[in-house]
């Protein structure tokens, strides 16, 4: 059973040497006094950015998720090969929390989902269908109540989340400017995802001034994923009860020291709503999530750019892309077709 171990915690940037391929020896079989545990062949394992956060000593308890000298834990789609639980059955395919390697038990009772629909690809599972779907539809629609003709400004807008917020504020009829750290991406959030405008925050000297001709009017929402200066200027252009998702801030992550924001106080003059949530809240709401989502989907009213990394040892590389930016969409590891 290959794995993908983290040798110790890290502080700083995350690099590749931070991990391990080993081969485990442990002979995995389900428990005979539990009913909750499967044995799962893991297909396509999710690569996410807080992944960094559980890889820091004393992590914060709200996340869980594993620690030093384990395989890595995290989302993935798998093919059940055993099972104790009357709802799951040998064959079945489930999305849900898993570990980085080949097999694993996982168990029942943790977030894991039977996948039902399968004319669509197994890898959306990591991505549009799975995790950072949730996060987007829950994100956007459930803490920002967007109103047609509203501004809404998107960070790592062509991620895994924010292709899909960006799909979802013009599916609401809003106006909708996402930033992104290249030209190609820029590209991709204007011609393929629908984008009515995008800066490459890379080549901004000045995110005050971008924001500002992005936005004469100002920011009705903004959905937050990076965090630091981009929050800052944001703060500065938001409108009069502007709500603010804080969904994630990555360019926070890797930092010993935290940015300061120092416009928070318009948080007060303006009104402003920005409240923080974690996706795993709201997993109830699946089921709306997949009504709403699917025919669109399946009409082409909502596509999903994935950048798949092939077999377990391409793993680190590629969950540590995700802070330099490397993934062109959603990053999805491939371990095994079948
Ligand atoms: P992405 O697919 O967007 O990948 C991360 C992207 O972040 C990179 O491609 C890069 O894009 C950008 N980035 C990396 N470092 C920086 C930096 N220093 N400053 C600005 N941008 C940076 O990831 P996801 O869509 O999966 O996640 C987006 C955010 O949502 C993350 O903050 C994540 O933690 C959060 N999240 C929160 C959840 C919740 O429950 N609250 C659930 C899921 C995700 P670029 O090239 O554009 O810089």
């Amino acid at each position: 059973n290959k794995q993908v171990v983290l040798k110790d915690y890290v502080s700083g940037f995350p690099k590749e040497s931070d991990m391990h391929i080993i081969e485990g020896t442990v002979i995995l079989k389900l428990p005979e006094a539990s009913s909750e545990v499967l044995l799962i062949k893991n297909l396509y394992l999710s690569c996410d950015p807080y992944m960094r956060i559980l890889m820091t000593q004393g992590a914060s308890s709200y996340i869980p998720g594993s620690a030093s000298h384990s395989p890595l834990t995290g989302y993935g789609v798998g093919r059940v090969l055993e099972s104790g639980h009357p709802d799951y059955k040998k064959g079945d395919l489930v999305w849900g929390i898993t570990k980085w390697e080949e097999y694993s038990l996982v168990s029942s009772d943790q977030t894991l989902f039977k996948i039902e629909h399968t004319d669509v690809p197994l890898s959306y599972y990591t991505g549009i269908l799975g995790m950072p779907g949730m996060t987007a539809y829950v994100g956007f629609f459930e803490l920002c109540s967007p109103k047609k003709g509203e501004k809404v400004f998107v960070s790592a807008a062509s991620g895994a989340v924010g292709q899909l917020v960006g799909q979802f504020a013009k599916l609401a009829g809003c106006y909708v400017v996402g930033s992104a750290g290249s030209k190609e991406k820029v590209d991709l959030l204007k011609n393929k995802l629908g984008f009515d405008e995008a800066f490459n925050y890379k080549e901004e000297s000045d995110l005050n001034a971008a924001l500002k001709r992005c936005f004469p009017e100002g920011i009705d929402i903004y959905f937050e994923n990076v965090g630091g200066k981009t929050l800052d200027a944001v703060l500065l252009n938001m409108r009069l009860h502007g709500r603010i998702s804080v969904c994630g801030m990555i360019s926070q992550y890797n930092l010993t020291q935290p940015e300061g924001v120092t416009n928070l106080a318009n948080m007060i003059f303006k009104r402003i709503r920005m409240q923080g949530f974690m996706v795993s809240d709201s997993y109830n709401l699946y089921p709306k999530f997949l009504e709403f989502l699917l025919p669109h989907i399946r009409e082409g009213k909502v596509v999903y750019v994935e950048d798949i990394a092939e077999g377990l040892e391409n793993g680190p590389a590629a969950l540590v892309g995700l802070y330099s930016g490397l993934n062109f969409g959603k990053q999805v590891l491939l371990v095994s077709r079948e």
